[in-house]
């Protein structure tokens, strides 16, 4: 199981409204091609499975930055908005699930994570201005079936019919 990029789930859910996978952007001429975690600026961000980084940071939009990395199931994970990548990360870093790979970054108002997931079959730029409505590689994948997957950092699982601790 991968570990949630963030430490919590957020409240305001990726799952509707604006931040959802392929709500409508520009008047419906583009269409959002991640989901967005929103979380205040500077909330630590994780990497959700053992990979390595490709490329980054570099500028993504409105002063924040972005990050692209390989997991070693070849899926290719791309982290925008942030607002600096963790002291040690660069290209060719080899990243260990669960381990503090950026910061998360602040735009005009909103602060958040948006979260690319492409399934790896591609290759060259990954955002691909005339490859509507996305705008992005051909093996863009929509990520809330496999953010709804995730485990939280630290949580604890307990065996079936193990007592659980006292409040
Ligand atoms: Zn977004």
């Amino acid at each position: 199981m991968a570990t949630f990029p963030l430490p919590f789930i957020p409240t305001l859910s990726y799952k509707t409204g604006g931040r959802r996978f392929g709500a409508n952007r520009d008047g419906g001429k583009r269409k959002h091609a991640a989901c967005d975690l929103i979380a205040p600026k500077g909330t630590e961000i994780y990497a959700v499975e053992n990979g390595k980084v490709t490329y980054g940071p570099y500028l993504f939009y409105h002063g924040t930055y972005a990050i692209e990395f390989r997991l070693d199931s070849g899926k290719v994970v791309r982290y925008c908005e942030i607002e600096k990548v963790a002291s040690g990360i660069a290209v060719g870093s080899t990243l260990t699930e669960g381990t503090l790979i950026a910061y998360v970054g602040k735009m005009y108002v909103d602060s958040m994570l948006h979260f690319e997931l492409y399934d790896g079959s591609g290759s060259g730029a990954l955002t691909v201005r005339s490859n509507s409505p996305y705008q992005r590689r051909s093996d863009l994948i929509n990520p809330t079936d496999y953010l709804d997957g995730c485990a939280l950092l630290g949580a604890v699982q307990y065996p079936v019919g193990c007592a659980l601790p006292g409040p």
